[in-house]
């Protein structure tokens, strides 16, 4: 339960004068994305400005530029209301000051309430953009008319906030003030030393620099107001990451023992040698499982450095120990896919593997799951069918989940607990910006696959518009010829998957004509067997050209291809695009990469473009991405800005979350159920972040 103390935080806005109902839900849509949800002051305190606008500029009105936003003091000399009946004149009022005369001028409006607000021979501050009209001063709806007594009620620096239909810039800055009145004075859940040595402001304080600027200065995400409350989000998220770090790991594990018999038969009978990276991986991972602390480990490599393999050798050595392991992928074909590329393997060193996705039939889930529970199977490969209740493990010892992005966070959680003491291994293909890593995935330990296999040829990378498809089919019915293999892979229309189908399915039926059986269709729409089937015959039947939506675009691995085709190139972003890219280049012949597109193509999409022919580094690829798009494209996850986060963004604070990082480890090191003096304050931060649920993990919420 939320602590008294911040009701006047929680308070809903519609507690403030002026702010009915209706108002509230354009509140509600505007925070918190939702009109059902109650609008608080705090969701009002923590949404940013994003420049100001600064009418701070009192000159006369002869020697103020055109076009610029002014506060004036002028006498009003006289009302013109438009003639009755004709709405399209506008209502003007004729005003000066001693250097020249100004015409208010008002479009559609009633006269009488302007009449109230300025009798005429009165003087008034008016604030608003000055234009000439024919040399004559001019203002068009003047943001603020007010009294000399109210003078001080007009926003010189005037904050410029994100709005929504229904909440004006005018009225959000009222509201915004408003919030202010009553706040609670918190007690202070930073560090003394680092406030006075950062000059970091106070909460309240911070907060008022932000919303009531002094000037433009203010708002720059590094002033010391921004970069406190930024700080203070940071601490916040990281805090509730080690809280559940920490929940995880102290349920106990198990340090495992085995000798590694299993590990080297499948290194003896692998075809190649590990690379240095999947060496040293392996050696994190089985530290990790030796010792009695829970394994919460990330294995981040580009596509194609060889996550499956470390994997294999962790689940071999979990099963050696005497556990079972699991493997989660993100769609049914990748689940298939990853258990046709072990099987051999498994089948040879005596492991016993098997695949469970919701496709499967109902006899064959049940055998499964009868198979899983008495211990039959060592290693099971599925999809998030793993985690329904009615799957039972005899003793999980292992959850790895692969291109870990597509799950949450609660997903994952809820496969580790279907064991007693599970380790937990994650496999992520998209390179994630450390600062991603750390506000998605919390503090995990973290191995990087930096090698690419030996032997690897660079991949050639080229566009082309797609007028010249002509020019691409006769190269590729000569590469055919001579036994290529290529993905020619169709866009995402509309994210609509109707549509993609359909794109690839008109894509295949115009190329079917010219190569005949040698064209293969796949997309989400077909069976999985019908999706096997057709994997099949492009790996290893006569197939040759696999038109694919992309279905393919993650795990897929066909080591004889070596041609890929994205059509409308332009279209994907470049995490995706370097995705499908990494699909081929697996084997030892050379690679190209064709990205047809359409022009024009806009500055972002030729830049992308570039880039791709540029590099074929995934973390460099992945900065660009973040740069041209946002983290949360980054993550496929559609939303700009880093989700989860009002304040903190992640190129501009990447230190801070890197210093909230290592605070929130030392304060849960001191304090792990937070209970010392500065334990309340730092639940309190929690709170106002909205990161509580990790309170509850706790001995005493
Ligand atoms: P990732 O999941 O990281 O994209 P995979 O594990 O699917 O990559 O591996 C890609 C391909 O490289 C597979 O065909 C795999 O058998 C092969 N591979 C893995 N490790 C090595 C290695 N050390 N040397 C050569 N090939 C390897
Ligand atoms: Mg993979």
């Amino acid at each position: 339960m939320r602590p008294n103390h911040l009701n006047s935080y929680f308070a809903s806005l519609t507690s403030l004068k002026g702010v009915g109902p209706k108002m509230a839900q354009a509140f509600a849509k505007l925070l918190r994305g939702d009109v059902l949800l109650e609008p608080r002051r705090i969701d009002l305190l923590l949404h940013m400005p994003v420049s100001v606008i600064d009418r701070s500029l009192q000159s006369s009105l002869a020697t103020t530029p055109e076009g610029a936003i002014v506060t004036v003091k002028v006498t009003i000399d006289k009302h013109l209301p438009p003639p009755r009946g004709n709405n399209r004149v506008p209502y003007r009022i004729l005003a000066h000051d001693d250097t020249d005369e100004l015409t208010l001028t008002y479009f559609h409006v009633k006269g009488g309430y302007l009449e109230r607000q300025m009798p005429v021979g009165e003087v008034r501050f008016v604030s608003g953009r000055l234009e000439r009209f024919q040399g004559a001063p001019q203002i068009t709806h003047p943001d603020y008319v007010v009294t000399e007594d109210d003078f001080a009620t007009l926003p010189l620096i005037e904050p410029v906030y994100p709005l929504t239909a229904g909440v004006s810039g005018k009225l959000l800055h009222k509201t915004m003030l408003a919030c202010f009145d009553g706040l609670d004075v918190l007690p202070e859940w930073q560090d003394r030393t680092l406030l006075d040595r950062e000059r970091w402001p106070d909460f309240i304080d911070a907060l008022h620099a932000l919303h009531a600027p002094l000037g433009l200065a203010d708002l720059n995400h590094e002033s010391p107001a921004y970069r406190r409350l930024a700080y203070d989000e940071c601490l916040a998220s990281q805090l509730a990451l080690s809280l559940v770090r920490n929940n995880v790991k102290k349920a106990a594990g198990i340090a495992r023992r085995w000798d590694g018999r299993l590990k080297q038969a499948i290194i003896d009978a692998l075809p190649f040698t590990l690379t240095g990276s999947q060496q040293a991986a392996i050696a994190d991972v089985e530290a990790d499982l030796a010792v009695s602390e829970r394994m919460l480990r990330l294995v981040q490599g580009d596509v194609g450095s060889g996550k499956t393999m470390v994997a294999l050798i962790a689940a071999a050595d979990v099963i050696e120990s005497g556990s079972q392991a699991s493997m989660m992928a993100p769609t049914d074909l990748l689940a298939r896919q990853h258990y046709q590329s072990v099987k051999g393997l498994c089948d040879k060193v005596g492991i016993r593997v098997a695949v469970l996705t919701g496709k499967d039939t109902a006899a064959t889930k049940r055998d499964t799951l009868a198979a899983l529970h008495n211990g039959d199977i060592d290693f099971l490969i599925g999809t998030h069918a793993l985690f329904q209740q009615s799957v039972n493990f005899a003793d999980l010892g292992l959850a790895v989940v692969d291109e870990q992005h597509r799950f949450g966070v609660h997903q994952r959680l809820a496969l580790s607990s279907k064991g007693q003491a599970t380790d937990l291994l994650v496999m992520t293909a998209t390179p994630i910006p450390r600062t991603l890593v750390l506000t998605h995935y919390g503090d995990m330990d973290v191995s990087l696959l930096t090698e690419k296999p030996a032997g690897r040829k660079p991949i050639e990378t080229r566009t082309m518009t797609l007028e010249r498809l002509g020019e691409l089919v006769t190269r590729l019915d000569q590469a055919t010829a001579q036994g290529a293999k290529c993905y020619w892979v169709c866009p995402l229309v509309e994210e609509s998957e109707v549509l993609d189908v359909t794109a690839a399915q008109e894509r295949y039926e115009s190329l079917k004509p010219l190569f005949g059986h040698k064209v293969e269709l796949i997309h989400g729409r077909m069976s999985s067997e019908e999706k096997r089937l057709a994997m099949e015959r492009f790996k290893d039947g006569d197939a040759q050209i696999l038109v694919a939506t992309t279905v393919i675009e993650v795990g897929v691995d066909v080591p004889e291809a070596t041609i890929m085709v994205i059509e409308h190139a332009e279209r994907f972003g470049l995490a995706q695009l370097h995705q499908l890219r990494g699909r081929v280049g697996r084997g030892d012949k050379a690679s190209s990469c064709i990205l047809l597109f359409q022009g024009p193509l806009g500055t972002i999409a030729k830049e992308r473009l570039n880039m791709m022919r540029e590099t074929e580094d995934g973390f460099k690829i992945a900065e660009a991405d973040l740069r041209l798009r946002g983290e949360g494209d980054v993550l496929g996850t559609k939303q700009s800005g880093m989700p989860g986060f009002r304040v903190a963004n992640a190129e501009e604070h990447k230190d801070l979350m890197e210093m909230a990082r290592k605070e929130a480890r030392l304060i849960i090191e001191m304090d792990p159920e937070l209970q010392g003096p500065r334990a309340k304050a730092l639940r309190d931060l929690l709170y106002l972040f909205e990161r509580d649920a990790a309170i509850r993990l706790l001995k005493s919420g």
